[in-house]
């Protein structure tokens, strides 16, 4: 810039100084040239003004007779005297044509002859017309260089006759130049055609030598002059000047040095007014520079500066002049550009942080569309804020909404350690109920800081400052007004959480506990679509999906598959006799066992209220199935379900169907298992196969109402006997009458099988009339007979009991004969009991009246309460056999003792059922047990048998 500046004020002057040196040197050029060319000039008019009058003088000498006569005799006198008058000359000779000396003024030897001497100067002089100057030559006397002047000698007619010639001494000729005037290293000189110096000045000794500097001499102008650098190394100015007629030429040259002189010194000056002037200029530029320039780069440096967006640089010039204000100006903007810059810097800070918030909103959003699952919607949400959110850390806490405590803790983030302590401080019950998770609970109201370093509410303040957390929010998860939890979202920014971010992540909040009731919903009625609410066992639709699924993998595998079902033999009376819950619990008891029993529960089901299935997902066709089937029966009857302070033992009926024989697909293959098991409860059986040509057999026994209608107008049914037995004494003390069908076709059948159908079909009412009667016939007939009789207990169905009419009945029954009374008793069980117990106390007491004693049958596997029972008019209790079975346990002594201490303290007689070993008799008689019951003394019998083995002739009538 300075130099800018200096050029700007130094240039103009400097090109106007340099001109002027250039003018002057120009001019001073010019003058040196004028001046040598004069001094030529000069030199030049002299000689030729000398030749010119040799010429003349030489033109009359040739034109007198003497000389025109070309003898010696006129000649020489003359000559010689003219001589006289022309000192000038040293010498005049004529020569005649053939070179003839005819004359001479002095030292006239005519030896010379001259045109054989001098071949070139004799043919010269008298070559031409006019004045001829020949070469010079040193003279031998005078030793002074001489040249000489020949002039044609012509008659009349212009006939040459001879020359007329005159040595001229060349200081005629030689320049007289006053060297005063002339500046040392000057030289005059005058040289002929052939360079061959005539005359020099000041160094005359170079005259008869050759000029080897003569470069101008080829220039055929007349005069002229040039500025040459010397042989000698020092520049000249040269001149020269042809003499004119001749061939001459006469030059000057002149040093510059000098010829410059002047030049030099006005030059100098000039040079120092030039330095002068730059100086000035620069001095000026410097406070220029220093008071403008400087400012205003400096400006342009802040401008460049602001430019690149250093918006809060400030210009550092002042001062009052122009630029300071301008620097002035220049902070007043970048102030407002500043100002201006913040504003739009907060403003896209503000942007992106609400185009986080979107981007997080809108992709849990999504997810809480899709996401199916809880685990997954809290985890995936807490690494979305984490992520697309950019918040520091995020987390989902779910409460417990009786007790507030934690259940469970979702998040994502960096700060792991953190993350930690913030899980373990909510996790115990103190730092929960302490922390603002908790507040939100309660309050249901978000709680935004937006400086956690200085919020007292905020226990982990400087922790989560010092961890770069410096705002955050805790919203509730609001389900139906009730708080579930809390989505906390921890950001690194100050003042993150405003208006906008807030009602984005509120409405987000709102999502997602929407999403949460949704799935639970969801969960609620997937798990009612699939499950069985009660046990938790898959339904009949799921059963259908997972035989759908086994049986694929049957069919891959090539081999079997069953489905079992399993029905609760007599579930609706315990239902209707303990009411539902007890049925209930029931009911989930045997889920649990069967879950016990089949290891995998997903290969169980409850499909009806009494009925399970169970898929078999392998089958071997080596008849093992049966075998686990009738195990499981078994062990399932053994098993005491404990529901409240009551025991039940329960038989179950099972149908079977088998893949693929029975069924391509699931739908067929259930429908057909169900058909199996009605068929199975139909015809009496425990467990059903479902064969192809079953169809045509349950064809058969569907008949079987009136099958058993028959067997009852056919006189099938038989009664058979059961002693039992004085523990103490080891007597028979009475029998129970166990009633059996003779079906012609099958054989003889169990109660168990056909009494549920003929309390369904209502035959029970004459079945159970008949066995009653048919005890006392038997009775009577043992008695005619003379045998001591014992009383024989006869089973009444709770139906029978219930009948209005069974009182009459019995009391008919007992009118034909007066004995008939000690022949009687009734055994009920405790659930035909149980179901209208003051009615039942009502029948029981008219018939204990009439003198018959009545049983409770099958104690212990349904009682709700043991104070009913002691209202209930009973005389006997018998323990069923179940307890019996569990007797080898000390826990099933301990029942067995407690029901037999109870049964006393009620002054009941104690009986007990299916007695099988010596070691169960053994241990009933240290607990007192009355009497027994049970194979080890002997099975049910046909009456004839039961006569003859058990019953021997009556003392009395013996007696008799
Ligand atoms: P219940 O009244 O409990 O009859 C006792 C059952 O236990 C009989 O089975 C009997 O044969 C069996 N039993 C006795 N001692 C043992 C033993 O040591 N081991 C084993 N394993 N079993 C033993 P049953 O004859 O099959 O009768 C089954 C049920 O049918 C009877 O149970 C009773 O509830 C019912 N029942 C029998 N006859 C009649 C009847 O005439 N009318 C009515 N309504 N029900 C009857
Ligand atoms: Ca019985
Ligand atoms: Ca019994």
């Amino acid at each position: 810039m300075l130099v800018s500046l200096v050029l700007a004020i130094g240039l103009p002057l400097t090109t106007l100084i340099t001109w002027n040196i250039y003018s002057e040197y120009r001019g001073n050029d010019a003058a040196v040239k004028k001046q040598a060319a004069a001094i030529t000039k000069a030199i030049a008019v002299r000689a030729e003004i000398t030749l010119s009058q040799t010429r003349v003088k030489l033109q009359e000498i040739a034109k007198r007779p003497e000389v025109q006569a070309m003898n010696t005799s006129q000649c020489d006198p003359f000559i010689v005297d003219l001589r006289k008058t022309l000192q000038t000359y040293a010498n005049l000779f004529v020569l005649k044509t053939h070179g003839e000396f005819i004359c001479s003024a002095v030292n006239r030897d005519a030896s010379i002859d001259i045109k054989t001497e001098y071949p070139k100067v004799y043919n010269r002089m008298m070559a031409g017309d006019d004045l001829e100057l020949i070469s010079p030559i040193r003279g031998e006397d005078t030793q002074r260089w001489v040249v000489f002047a020949a002039y044609p000698v012509k008659d009349i007619s212009n006939k040459l006759l001879g020359s007329i010639t005159v040595p001229i001494d060349l200081i005629e000729l030689a320049p007289v130049i006053n060297s005063d005037t002339l500046p040392a290293g000057s030289i005059i000189r005058l040289i002929d055609s052939e360079g061959l110096i005539l005359s020099n000045y000041p160094d005359a000794d170079v005259v008869g030598k050759y000029d080897s500097d003569i470069s101008f001499s080829s220039n055929k102008n007349r005069s002229g002059s040039s500025l040459i650098i010397g042989l000698d190394g020092l520049e000249r100015v040269y001149s020269y000047t042809r003499l004119h007629g001749t061939e001459w030429i006469v030059f000057a040259s002149l040093p510059t040095e000098w010829a410059f002189a002047d030049f030099h010194f006005i030059g100098t000056q000039l040079l120092f007014s030039l330095l002068g002037v730059l100086m000035i200029a620069a001095t000026l530029g410097f406070i220029v520079v220093r008071h403008i320039v400087h400012p205003i780069h400096q400006l342009q440096q802040d401008a460049e500066l602001l430019a690149q967006g250093h918006y809060d640089h400030r210009s550092q010039v002042d001062g009052n002049n122009e630029v300071g204000q301008l620097a002035a100006t220049f902070n007043k903007l970048s102030q407002a550009l500043e100002t201006q810059e913040k504003e739009r810097r907060r403003n896209e800070l503000k942007i992106k942080q609400l185009n986080r918030v979107y981007a997080m909103s809108s992709q849990i959003n999504a997810l809480v569309i899709r996401v199916k699952d809880l685990d997954e919607l809290f985890s995936v949400a807490c690494k979305v804020a984490a992520d697309a959110g950019d918040f520091r850390i995020s987390a989902i806490v779910t409460v417990d909404p009786d007790s507030k405590q934690v259940t469970s803790i979702f998040s994502a983030g960096e700060d792991e350690d953190l993350l930690n302590n913030i899980k373990a401080y909510l996790l115990s019950p103190e730092g929960m109920q302490k922390s603002i998770v908790s507040t939100v609970i309660e309050t249901r109201e978000a709680i935004i800081t937006n400086n956690t370093k200085s919020d007292s509410r905020i226990i982990y303040g400087q922790q989560y400052a010092s961890a770069g957390i410096n705002s955050m929010v805790i919203m509730p998860l609001l389900i139906a007004g009730e708080a579930v939890g809390v989505f906390a979202l921890y950001a690194k920014e100050i003042d993150f959480f405003q208006h906008h971010e807030m009602e984005l992540l509120l409405g987000l909040t709102r999502d997602v506990a929407f999403a949460i009731d949704h799935i639970e919903k969801q969960k609620r009625v997937n798990f009612l679509a699939y499950y069985d609410e009660l046990t938790g066992l898959a339904n009949r639709a799921l059963l259908l999906e997972r035989v759908a699924a086994y049986s694929h993998k049957a069919k891959i595998g090539g081999h079997q598959l069953a489905i079992c079902l399993i029905d609760l033999d007599r579930f609706k009376s315990i239902n209707d006799s303990f009411g539902r819950p007890v049925g209930d619990e029931l009911l989930k008891q045997v889920a649990q066992w069967l879950t016990n029993k089949v290891v995998d529960n997903i290969l169980l089901a409850r499909i009806e209220a009494d009925c399970f299935a169970i898929i078999l997902p392998l089958v071997k066709p080596d008849g093992h199935l049966e075998k686990l089937i009738e195990n499981t029966m078994a062990a399932f009857l053994e098993h005491p379900f404990r529901v409240a302070s009551n025991i039940f033992r329960i038989s179950v009926t099972t149908g079977v169907a088998l893949f693929p024989d029975d069924g391509n697909d699931a739908e067929n293959l259930l429908k057909n298992a169900e058909t199996a098991l009605k068929t199975a409860k139909r015809i009496g059986v425990h467990y059903l196969l479902h064969t192809n040509d079953m169809t045509s057999k349950v064809a058969g026994k569907l008949a079987i109402e009136n099958r058993l209608r028959n067997a009852f107008d056919n006189n099938e049914f038989i009664l058979h006997y059961q002693p039992k037995v004085n523990i103490c004494t080891g007597k028979m003390v009475g029998t129970e009458a166990l009633i059996r069908w003779n079906d012609p076709q099958v054989g003889l059948m169990q109660p168990d099988s056909f009494i549920p159908i003929l309390e369904e079909i209502g035959l029970i009412y004459d079945v159970g009339r008949w066995a009653i009667h048919q005890a006392i016939e038997d009775y009577l007939t043992w008695r005619d007979a003379g045998m001591d009789c014992v009383r024989i207990a006869v089973n009444v169905s709770p139906l029978q009991l219930r009948n209005r009419y069974f009182c009459d009945e019995i009391e008919q029954a007992i009118a034909a004969d007066s004995r008939v009374a000690d022949a009687l008793e009734l055994e009920v069980t405790e659930s035909m009991v149980m179901g209208n117990v003051e009615q039942s106390i009502r029948i029981l007491t008219t018939i204990r009246n009439m003198g018959i004693p009545i049983s409770i049958d099958d104690f212990g596997t349904g009682f709700s309460s043991l104070s009913y029972l002691s209202k209930l008019p009973l005389d006997t209790l018998k323990i069923d056999r179940s307890f019996v079975i569990e007797m080898h346990t000390q826990e099933g002594r301990d029942m067995v003792s407690t029901i037999i201490r109870f049964a006393h303290a009620l002054k009941l007689k104690v009986v007990a059922e299916g007695v099988e070993t010596e070691e169960q008799l053994r241990q009933l008689g240290e607990f007192d047990c009355d009497q027994m019951q049970g194979y080890l003394f002997s099975k049910a019998v046909p009456a004839e048998v039961f006569k003859s083995l058990f019953l021997s002739p009556s003392l009395v009538k013996a007696k008799l």
